[in-house]
């Protein structure tokens, strides 16, 4: 980095800001310039100009810089961040056949920990500070204590929304192993870690599900579930849910987008949330991004990235693709009406709001997502001095969804400690976690032989015809014709042979 080094960041020290543009993310959303944060101990003490700092505060230049809440992904499957890009071309249908069907059983414990411990330091890096888990990977409750013990090896803040693709949510929420697991690993966890249950509702009349929504109710547990995915989940899944009362506030509905307006009526009356995955639900196809939908019935937004074996995982990409999806689908709404429209709905404040407030909520934590007074000291310093699209800072939310990027998280604070300082991660052996996920690649690469490691990477191309094109042969300049062009092209081929 072209930056002076400065010292190592130390434990209990109080950090203050100075000099940054601070997004507060409060309920006026101000936005205030040239100010500084103050932080003592886990919280936020002070936000405001030319702060008072305790002695031996150490300080952070913000000067040219945007101070924010540390970011929230409310769905990730972390365990899948050993899988790095392979699935980038992948339709959802493969990725259904590769994890529920064919190798999702070849994970071991290690392997999910690995995928763990690489995704909590890719979110750290990037300025997330909280990720719920959703760790559908968890055949074995030895699987889902290594997921943990790598969760907390990294210091983030974490939700672990538990679940187990090998099995029908009734059969192991039912197990008790898994019961006593939950019970065990959130006693005295701190408010670092938190608990979800993860399944996702067939819409079987017979609701069968029931059972799972009851054993989470009895410990206590959000759910959280992929509704409205395209193929696989739907309307019946949303009723029966509501029907039976299990659709409440702390509700997370993941995508939401291939719903009938009936069910977003549900979702709202209930208080439920949506977490957005928009790069997910552009490629995979669960539906088109429902932000555009979902704003018209009131349900509150998060935003999420669902899974680096596809995507990417900072929410700098989620902002931007969710911005530029629902003003697409403004538009194309309004084009087919013959209608122009002439002011967005949609605001970066928005977008960047989802990211930090709209995941504090769904979490139901109104201590995180904001820089104000007494909230706990998650926070991000986007600043990079070297990049030429660093400046003029003029609008602080649309830089903060369009201009900024990962490379321009300079500095991160999870519950008041230095996470990141001067663009990198503080403490961390990346080495190691280098070798411990090239072990699980090697481990899934044998396991699967080396001729089904290679198709799974590189799905077949659906048959395209390119469409027959009624100016193609009409030579404007000269006298070629259809005949002569034939006769050409077949005599390059023979050259090509
Ligand atoms: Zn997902």
């Amino acid at each position: 980095m072209t930056e002076p080094q400065t010292p190592a960041p130390q434990a209990g020290r109080p950090v203050v800001f100075r000099g940054g543009t601070v997004l507060t993310m409060d309920d006026a959303g101000t936005v205030l310039r040239d100010a500084d944060v103050l932080v003592v101990g886990d919280r936020i003490a002070a936000v405001g100009p030319a702060l008072e700092a305790p002695e031996g505060a150490q300080e952070v230049d913000a000067t040219d810089g945007i101070v924010m809440p540390g970011m929230i992904d409310t769905h990730r499957h972390m365990w899948q961040t050993a899988m790095r890009g392979y699935g980038a071309d992948w339709s959802l249908t493969q990725y259904f056949v590769w994890y529920y069907l064919e190798h999702g059983r070849r994970f071991r414990p290690e392997d999910v920990a690995a995928g763990n411990r690489l995704a909590a330091l890719e979110a750290l890096e990037a300025g997330v500070t909280t990720v719920v888990d959703w760790s559908h990977g968890l055949q074995t409750v030895d699987h889902a204590e290594a997921a943990v013990d790598a969760l907390q090896s990294v210091p983030g803040r974490y939700v672990l929304a538990y679940g187990n693709i090998q099995a029908a949510p009734w059969e192991w929420t039912a197990d008790k192993a898994v019961q006593a697991f939950l019970e065990r690993r959130r006693t005295g966890a701190g408010d670092l870690l938190g608990f979800q249950i993860a399944f996702d509702v067939t819409g079987d009349p017979a609701f069968p599900e029931k059972a799972a929504f009851e054993v989470a109710r009895e410990l206590g547990l959000p759910v959280t579930t992929h509704a409205g995915v395209w193929g696989a989940t739907n309307d019946d899944g949303i009723r029966l849910m509501h029907e039976h009362g299990f659709a409440t506030p702390e509700t997370v509905y993941v995508h939401a987008a291939s719903l009938s307006p009936d069910s977003y009526h549900r979702i709202a009356a209930t208080g439920g949330s949506v977490s957005v995955s928009t790069e997910s639900e552009q490629s995979a196809g669960q539906g088109y991004p429902p932000t555009w939908q979902v704003r018209a019935h009131g349900i509150p937004v998060s935003l999420s990235m669902d899974t680096s074996v596809w995507w990417s995982g900072d929410l700098f990409s989620a902002m931007r693709a969710t911005l530029g999806a629902d003003r697409s689908r403004e538009h194309f709404e309004a084009h087919l009406k013959g209608d122009t429209v002439t002011q967005l709905a949609l605001r970066a404040q928005h977008v960047v709001s989802w990211a930090t407030r709209g995941g504090a909520a769904a979490l139901g934590r109104d201590d995180l997502g904001r820089l104000t007074p007494g909230a706990k000291a998650d926070v991000v310093l986007v600043k990079n001095d070297a990049s030429p699209a660093s400046f003029p800072l003029l609008n602080p939310y649309g830089h903060v969804a369009f201009q900024a990027q990962r490379g321009d998280v300079h500095t991160v604070l999870v519950d008041g400690r230095v996470v990141k300082s001067q663009h990198r991660l503080v403490g961390v052996d990346l080495a190691a976690v280098r070798r411990e996920v090239e072990a699980t690649v090697e481990h899934l690469r044998a396991d699967m032989g080396e001729d089904v490691w290679q198709v799974g990477m590189d799905p077949e191309l659906p048959s395209a015809e390119v469409l027959d094109n009624p100016y193609q042969y009409t030579d404007y300049r000269s006298e070629t014709t259809h005949a002569a062009r034939e006769e050409a092209f077949e005599r390059h081929l023979s050259w090509e042979r």
